[in-house]
């Protein structure tokens, strides 16, 4: 079975054709700048890679684009599109209605749209995506994967506020989750990895990347998880502030007259490692800055490490207890440093031990912690396409 898997975002589509029968990936690409000047597609093969620059006014006619890539003679990999058996949608926001991936059917579409009201950036660039795959590949079923899906598990003692009730009656106001497709991969392939039984195995999850979030994996089950009604909440991101006191939000659209909205958006686009370093959002910046005794950058890493901890502390709490640490994205995957730091300076605790040579490298699947650590402590590269096409295969069979 070959799967395509889409992930469509408000001017890009991400796209993924997988073969099934051995899970590899037969091309990918990107394509940006929908609907603005200078839109272009970049697609690989292998390792060879091209770039078509085009006008690109909409979803639709990138989509279309991507497909004929995918059949052409110079950079196709397939003979014709009957040859794609099904498509997986990444959707950011499933709300409470949505617990696992589904097949989409004209009333799951219409609950997706009805979900905009929780993601109104991400959600309605979904929708378009799934719609123009629809239109595109009508013989192929389509299957939508969410992000928040994993984590409805988690308990109300988990997911609800402690703000009045009748807000969650009303608007659905909870913590939500995000991530949930690479927390959900990750925390699986550890176990698989480890020898361990996934469904009997307390494992924390450290999605940290650009976004980051960390969750709490217990039996196979999300039960907490950092980011909340939306990805504003938890960790010091690249550019999002994470946790902090919502007084600080009036306070500050008093004194510098802006509105709520001014303020919501600098905390989410101007805040994290962009906000204390005021140059950089990369952690590659920030880290290497760091290292070059940059006192800035070096208490901005000190930042992120530090959330992470405390998060890493409250979810051993949380679950009584932690067998398995897993770090994954960007920074997880290929900052030895950042692991080696958060694991000896705060997680000796819970009788972390990490072996600095096995830690020293990047972007593999490897246990880093020592044979008498107490806890399992693993890098886990992550593959959100990977469990979107497992997903659509499952359904479709
Ligand atoms: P997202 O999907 O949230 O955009 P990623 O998971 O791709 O983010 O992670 C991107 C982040 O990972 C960037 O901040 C990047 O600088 C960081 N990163 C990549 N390689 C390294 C590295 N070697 N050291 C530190 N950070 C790194």
């Amino acid at each position: 079975m070959k799967v395509l898997v889409i992930n469509s975002g408000s001017s890009s589509i991400k796209y993924q054709l997988l073969n099934m029968e051995d899970e590899s990936v037969l091309s990918k690409g990107l394509v940006e700048r929908i609907g603005i000047e200078g839109s272009r597609v970049v697609h690989k093969v292998e390792d060879k890679k091209s770039v078509i620059e085009k006008d690109i006014p909409n979803h639709e006619v990138g989509l279309k684009i991507v497909l004929e890539l995918l059949t052409s003679e110079e950079h196709g990999v397939l003979k014709s599109l009957e040859e794609i058996d099904a498509v997986g949608h990444r959707v950011v926001h499933g709300g409470e209605k949505f617990k696992e991936s589904v097949l989409i059917t004209k009333d799951v579409l219409e609950n997706i749209e009805l979900m905009s009201f929780l993601a109104p950036l991400h959600n309605p660039a979904n929708i378009t995506g799934i719609k123009a795959a629809m239109e595109l590949l009508p013989n192929a079923s389509q299957v939508a994967v969410f992000d928040t899906s994993f984590h409805q598990t988690m308990p109300e003692k988990a997911y609800l506020y402690a703000i009045p009730y009748e807000y969650y009656e009303k608007y659905k106001v909870r913590r939500y989750g995000f991530h949930g497709t690479s927390h959900r991969y990750v925390s699986k392939k550890a176990a698989e990895f480890l020898g361990l039984d996934y469904e009997n195995t307390k494992i924390i999850s450290c999605h940290i990347g650009n976004g980051a979030s960390v969750a709490a994996v217990k039996n196979g089950k999300s039960i907490d998880t950092s980011m909340g009604f939306t990805p504003l909440e938890g960790l010091a991101m690249g550019t999002r502030s994470g946790d902090l006191d919502p007084a600080i939000i009036e306070f500050i659209a008093k004194e510098e007259e802006i509105s709520v909205k001014e303020v919501l958006n600098i905390l989410n686009k101007k805040s994290g490692m962009l906000g204390v370093t005021k140059i950089y959002s990369d952690m590659r910046d920030v880290e290497d800055n760091a290292i070059a005794n940059d006192k800035v950058c070096r208490l901005a890493f000190d930042i992120y490490e530090y959330k992470i901890a405390k998060y890493i502390g409250s979810y051993a709490a949380a679950m009584n207890g932690v067998d398995v640490i897993i770090f994954t994205a960007g920074v997880g995957e290929n900052s030895p440093i950042m692991r080696e730091e958060i694991s000896e300076e705060y997680l000796g605790f819970l009788g972390v031990k990490i072996d600095k040579e096995k830690n020293d490298f990047k972007g593999k699947l490897r246990e880093i912690s020592t044979p008498d650590s107490k806890v399992k402590v693993i890098v886990v590269p992550t593959d959100e396409e990977l469990m979107i096409a497992r997903d659509t295969q499952y359904l479709v069979k």
